[in-house]
């Protein structure tokens, strides 16, 4: 089997190791999807790269972790839209989450009833629809769209902003919010999100623990470099964040044209915080695998997180709390954030929840230097930004790549993969 044939099966690309040494045809910044999206789509035209990775694991957003026993991704966890998500092709087990998962609404310490569901979900059609049906300008956020003033309305745009967009609906263009819109079916690989790109990383040059500090890319070719020393190539492709190109944390030679940084900062990060708690004991709080808990949006109280039972049977619930809240916690620190969970799960359960959930794990995408935050919105007027920040420079001497780069799958790692194929075209 060709190595091309290698790629689409998903199995481990080999590489020569001397081909891809200290002087390679292109630079890679970064080893989460888009990085190595762009070292695969490099090895297949037969040019030579290497990927320079500040942490010490590949899959950067995408992160599994089997501290708690099965697989838990602690960032990206669906493969949102399958039929059009490139990451599909490799997905081994898995299941179509949208065809076992049981949504239900939390109204305070009960459930709602089925005529309340209803109603919900009918509201909730409804306001997605008046989205999508909304005059688009430029200036316009989403929630200058949103029907508001219903019933459910407050939990419904705490849903679709702080829950799925990391960022509260205030803060977001309505114009890349309705272009970036996804839809089902959303896949749950059983081996996680975060384990399937790291066997996609499987053989690649991937330098761990080489964070740069500096990109010089003032020609004919570029230097990278960092505390490990220095390394120079042909191309760059870039694919850290937006957080951390915003926080200055990779010094460019020459600046950046002001159009790439005006871009940068249209395209913030929002902040998704991931917590999941281990069973303790045998109680399983008499809900089902699967179950998927939204909470209603209660006056004066704090914004509700959302959870998952039992996922494919597993003994640990995992849950998310986004927007303001979710930086405010992280600020504060893990404690203070498993704290806040423990009580909002208490507020469903009751002290049966605190005998129930034991060991806890807190993800820290906010305060993590290598992130920043979990994904891109882009503020109202910067609907074009994205397209802006993939435009190469100097000629493809220096591209992004990542989720920020893509003006429909953005905030996905599907997003971020095809970025990364882009950008190794362009470079
Ligand atoms: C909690 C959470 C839930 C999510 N849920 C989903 C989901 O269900 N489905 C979905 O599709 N997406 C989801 N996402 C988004 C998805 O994870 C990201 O869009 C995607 O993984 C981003 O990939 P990337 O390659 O653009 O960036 P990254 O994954 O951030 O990769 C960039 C890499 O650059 C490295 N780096 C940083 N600074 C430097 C430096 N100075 N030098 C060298 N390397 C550096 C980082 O360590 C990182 O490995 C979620 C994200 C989070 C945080």
């Amino acid at each position: 089997m060709g190595a091309f044939l290698q790629a689409a099966a998903g199995a481990a690309l080999p590489y020569d190791a001397a081909m891809h040494g200290n002087d390679p045809d292109v630079l890679i910044i970064g080893a989460g999807c888009a990085g190595i999206a762009a070292a695969r789509a490099l090895l297949r035209q037969g040019r030579s790269c290497v990927v320079l990775e500040a942490g010490g694991r590949v899959g950067g957003r995408a992160h599994t972790t089997t501290a708690l026993g099965a697989p838990l991704d602690l960032g990206a966890t669906w493969l949102h839209q399958a039929d059009d998500n490139p990451l599909t092709a490799f997905v081994g087990d898995h299941l179509d989450h949208d065809t076992v998962r049981e949504r239900h609404l939390h109204l305070g310490a009960r459930f709602a009833t089925r005529a309340e569901f209803a109603e919900y979900w009918r509201a909730h059609r409804a306001f997605e629809a008046a989205l999508q049906a909304a005059p688009l300008a430029p200036d316009r956020s989403v929630m200058e769209a949103a029907p508001q003033g219903g019933p459910w309305d407050a939990t419904i745009a705490h849903w679709l902003g702080s829950q799925i967009n990391a960022m509260e609906l205030t803060g977001i263009s309505l114009e890349d919010y309705v272009k970036t819109d996804l839809d089902g079916p959303n896949l749950l690989p059983r081996e996680g999100v975060g384990g399937l790109v790291a066997r996609l990383a499987e053989g690649l040059p991937i330098r761990l623990n080489h964070a740069v500090t500096g990109l010089d890319w003032s020609g004919p070719g570029v230097v990278a470099r960092g505390d490990w020393g220095e390394m120079r190539a042909g191309r760059a492709i870039v694919t850290v964040s937006n957080g951390v190109l915003a926080a200055g944390s990779i010094t460019f030679t020459p600046a950046l044209p002001a159009a790439t940084q005006a871009a940068i900062a249209g395209l913030p990060m929002g902040l998704l915080t991931k917590i999941a708690f281990r069973a303790r004991g045998a109680d399983r709080l008499g809900i089902a695998p699967f179950h998927s808990a939204r909470r209603a949006v209660a006056a004066g109280a704090e914004p509700p997180m959302s959870w998952v039972f039992w996922p494919f049977g597993a003994d640990h619930v995992f849950g998310f709390v986004g927007g303001a809240r979710a930086w405010a916690l992280s600020r504060q620190g893990a404690a203070a954030t498993e704290a806040a969970a423990r009580a909002d799960l208490a507020a469903l359960f009751g002290p049966r929840a605190e005998a129930a959930l034991g060991e806890c794990l807190v993800s820290d995408w906010g305060e993590n230097p290598h992130f920043r935050g979990s994904y891109t919105h882009a503020r109202p007027w910067h609907h074009a930004s994205r397209a802006m920040l993939a435009a190469p420079l100097g000629g493809g001497r220096l591209c992004f790549a990542g989720e920020a780069c893509h003006a429909r799958f953005a905030g996905t790692v599907a997003g971020a993969w095809l970025s990364g194929e882009a950008a190794a075209s362009a470079a």
